[in-house]
C-alpha cells in the first residue's frame, strides 16, 4: 500500500476523533501548563496538518501560528500574517455579517464553532473553507483558539452547478419554473413586510403550437429559444424572467415600481411581438398575450397570482390575443359564461338559432349598395342574443367554427344567388376565420359550395384578418391564387389593428381593404387617426387596392372619408346588418342623395 493512500486511512479528521484526542489531553493533570500546550499544540499539527490548513490564535484572536499550507494557498508571507487578526483572512464581500459574528464570537469566548467562510486564494481567487475553531483549554485557563480549514470549494461548485441545472431551463437558458416557484414566494414575504407591490406576468404566445405543427418541431424549439433571448433583455435588478413550462414565460416585477412602469413594461414586451424573430434564417411572427396579477390587490399568495395572471391571460386571448390583461375578480364570471356559452354552442350548432343578417356596403361615388357582408346571428334560447364577438372566439378555439363556418358560406351564398337572380349583383362578403381558411381543404370547400348554390364567384368576397397571412405565407399564398384563379375576390378585414404592414400585403393577391372600424371612430377629432386613415387609403390606392371604410357613424366622416377618396363604406349611418327579408326594400330605397348632402 502506497504511504499517501495509508496516512489517508489513518488520519480522518472528524470533530469526533479531536474530541477523543483532547479529552486524552485535558485528562493530563500532572504536566506544566506550557510543556502541555508547547507539546499538544505540535503533536495536533503535525497530525491535522495533513488533512487541513491550520491556524492558531491568541485569545484576541491574533494570529499566533499559520500553517505552510495555508500560507501557499493564501500567498501571504509568515511574518505578514502573524500578529494580525484572524478575521481580516476572511472576504469581506463573500462572507455574510453572520459568519464574522459566528468567528469573533467563538474566539472571544472560547465557544468553538464550525461554519463555511470564505478566505482569498493568492488574492484574487476565492475559496470556501469549512471552519472549525476549537478553544485550547487547560484546566479553567483558556490559551488559544485552533482554527482548522478545509476546502470545500470543489463541493460548493458542484452543489451551485446542481442548483443551476435544477434551476435554470437548459433549452433557453432562463431561470426555470421551479425557481420562480421560490422566487415568488421569497419575493411575497419580503414584499409583505415591506408594504410593497410585486406584479406577475403571465405570458403564453399566440398560436405557438400552429408553428410547431407547421414548421416541425425543431424550428419551433428554435423560435422559443430566440424569443427567450429577446426577453432576457428586460431583465434587470426589478424584472426577472422565467421559463414557466412550453410557450410560457412568467414574469416577476419588483416592488419598488409604481403600476404604470408594470404596465409600460406589459406594452413593451408586446411590442417587441410586433417585430418578427429570425429563426433559421427565416422571419417569422409570432404575438403573444399577457395576465397579470398584483400582490397585494389581487392576490395574496403566490399560488393564487398564479391562477389569476393564466386567468387574465386566457381571458385576452379569447377578446382577440396580443394584448396583455389585468386580472380582475370578475373575470371569474366571464370565465363561467364563456363555459356556459361553449356548452350552448355545442347544441346550436345543429339548430335552428343561427341566422345571417347583412350590413349594406356603400359606395361613395354614387352612394348605391355595391355589397353586403354576412353577419352571424345567434339567439339561443336560454343565453337570447350573443354577439359574434362574443361566441365566434369560443367556436374557434373548441373547432365548432367548421361546421358553422361551412354553414355560414352555404347560406350566404345561397342567399346572394337568389338576389342575383331577381337583379340584384351585389357582392356578398363573408368572414372566414383563420383556421377555417388555414384547412387544406378551404378551396375545394368553397368550390363545392358555388357549385351548389350557383353563384357566381365574382359576387363572392372573402374576408380575412391580416395576420392570418404571417404564418404560413407560401400556403397561404397558395390558397390565395387558387381562390383568385375561381375569380373570388379577397379582403383584408380589421386592417390597421394587426401587423398593418402594407408592404407585406403587396405580396398577396388581395383586393380589398377594410379599414377597422376604431380609425373610424374618432377620425374627425383625432388628427392621428386622420393621417392613418389617409395614408392607408393613398397606399392601398398605389398598389391597386380597394378601400371600404368600417363603422361610419356620421355624415362628417362621410365627407372626410370621400374628401380622401376612400372607394366604399359600411355602417350605422346607413344601416345595421339587416335580416335577409329587409335587404331588397333598403337597396331599393336608398337616396342617393341622402349620402353627401
Ligand atoms: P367584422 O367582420 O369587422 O364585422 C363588422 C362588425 O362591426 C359587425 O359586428 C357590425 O355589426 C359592426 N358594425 C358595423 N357598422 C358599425 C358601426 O357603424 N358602428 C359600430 N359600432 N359597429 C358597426 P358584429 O356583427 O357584432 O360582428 C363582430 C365580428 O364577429 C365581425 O367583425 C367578425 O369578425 C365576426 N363575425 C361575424 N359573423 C361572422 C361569421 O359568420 N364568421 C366569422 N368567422 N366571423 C364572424
Ligand atoms: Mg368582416
Ligand atoms: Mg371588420
Amino acid at each position: 500500500m502506497s504511504e499517501s493512500s495509508n496516512n489517508k486511512e489513518v488520519v480522518r479528521l472528524t470533530p469526533l476523533w479531536l474530541k477523543k484526542l483532547w479529552n486524552v489531553a485535558i485528562n493530563n493533570n500532572d504536566r506544566d501548563e506550557t510543556l502541555f500546550l508547547d507539546e499538544m499544540v505540535n503533536d495536533f499539527l503535525k497530525v491535522i496538518e495533513k488533512v487541513s490548513l491550520v491556524i492558531v490564535t491568541d485569545l484576541q484572536g491574533r494570529i499566533v501560528y499559520a500553517s505552510k499550507d495555508y500560507l501557499k494557498m493564501s500567498g501571504y508571507d509568515d511574518d505578514k500574517i502573524v500578529g494580525t487578526m484572524y478575521v481580516n483572512l476572511l472576504n469581506h464581500k463573500a462572507n455574510s455579517a453572520n459568519v464574522f459574528a459566528k468567528v469573533e464570537n467563538s474566539i472571544k469566548h472560547c465557544t468553538g464553532v464550525n461554519v463555511d467562510s470564505v478566505h482569498n486564494r493568492n488574492n484574487d481567487e476565492r475559496v470556501v473553507f469549512n471552519t472549525f475553531i476549537f478553544p485550547l483549554m487547560y484546566s479553567d485557563k483558556k490559551f488559544a483558539n485552533l482554527i482548522l480549514h478545509q476546502d470545500v470549494t470543489p463541493l460548493m461548485q458542484a452543489e451551485e452547478t446542481i442548483k443551476e441545472l435544477v434551476t435554470v431551463d437548459v433549452q433557453t437558458g432562463l431561470k426555470n419554473r421551479k425557481q420562480f416557484d421560490i422566487d415568488l414566494v421569497n419575493k411575497i414575504e419580503s414584499d409583505r413586510l415591506k408594504n410593497c407591490l410585486t406584479a406577475l406576468l403571465f405570458i403564453d404566445l399566440d398560436r405557438f403550437k400552429y408553428y410547431n405543427d407547421t414548421l416541425g418541431h425543431f424550428t419551433g424549439d428554435k423560435l422559443i429559444e430566440v424569443i427567450a433571448k429577446e426577453l432576457m433583455l428586460f431583465e434587470n435588478e426589478y424584472v426577472s424572467v422565467y421559463r414557466y413550462g412550453g410557450d410560457e414565460f412568467t414574469i416577476i416585477i419588483n416592488s419598488s415600481l409604481k403600476m404604470d412602469t408594470i404596465e409600460k413594461t406589459a406594452n413593451h414586451i408586446l411590442e417587441r411581438f410586433q417585430k418578427s424573430f429570425i429563426v433559421r434564417g427565416k422571419e417569422l411572427f409570432i404575438t403573444a398575450t399577457i395576465g397579470v396579477s398584483l400582490f397585494p390587490e389581487t392576490g395574496d399568495t403566490s399560488s393564487t397570482l398564479v391562477q389569476q395572471s393564466e386567468m387574465a391571460m386566457h381571458y385576452a386571448k379569447e377578446r382577440g390575443k396580443g394584448e396583455y390583461q389585468l386580472y380582475h375578480p370578475s373575470l371569474q364570471t366571464k370565465r363561467d359564461e364563456r363555459l356556459m356559452i361553449e356548452q350552448r354552442l355545442r347544441l346550436a350548432k345543429d339548430s335552428k338559432s343561427f341566422q345571417l343578417f347583412y350590413q349594406p356596403q356603400i359606395n361613395l361615388k354614387d352612394s348605391k349598395v355595391v355589397g353586403l357582408e354576412a353577419l352571424l346571428r345567434w339567439n339561443d334560447e336560454e343565453l337570447g342574443n350573443v354577439s359574434p364577438s362574443k361566441f365566434i372566439p369560443i367556436a374557434e378555439d373548441t373547432g365548432l367554427i367548421f361546421q358553422i363556418g361551412d354553414w355560414v358560406l352555404e347560406q350566404a351564398c345561397f342567399q346572394a344567388k337568389s338576389w342575383s337572380d331577381k337583379g340584384f349583383k351585389m357582392r356578398m362578403g363573408i368572414n372566414i376565420s383563420p383556421k377555417q381558411f388555414q384547412r387544406p381543404d378551404f378551396v375545394s370547400k368553397v368550390k363545392r359550395i358555388l357549385r351548389k348554390t350557383g353563384l357566381d364567384p365574382s359576387l363572392l368576397d372573402l374576408e380575412i384578418t391580416e395576420n392570418d397571412l404571417l404564418y404560413n405565407r407560401e400556403e397561404c399564398f397558395k390558397t390565395l391564387e387558387r381562390l383568385k384563379d375561381i375569380g373570388i375576390s379577397i379582403s383584408i378585414d380589421d386592417f390597421g389593428t394587426g401587423y398593418s404592414s402594407l408592404s407585406y400585403l403587396r405580396q398577396f393577391p388581395i383586393d380589398t381593404l377594410k379599414i377597422d372600424q376604431s380609425f373610424i371612430k374618432e377620425v374627425i377629432e383625432n388628427t392621428n387617426d386622420q393621417a392613418i386613415v389617409t395614408s392607408i387609403i393613398q397606399l392601398a390606392h398605389n398598389m391597386n387596392m380597394r378601400v371600404i371604410a368600417e363603422g361610419v357613424e356620421t355624415t362628417e366622416m362621410v365627407l372626410f372619408l370621400n374628401e380622401r377618396q376612400c372607394d366604399e363604406m359600411q355602417g350605422f349611418l346607413y344601416s345595421k346588418a339587416l335580416p335577409a327579408d329587409h335587404v331588397m326594400k333598403f337597396v331599393t330605397d336608398i337616396e342617393p342623395t341622402t349620402v353627401l348632402h
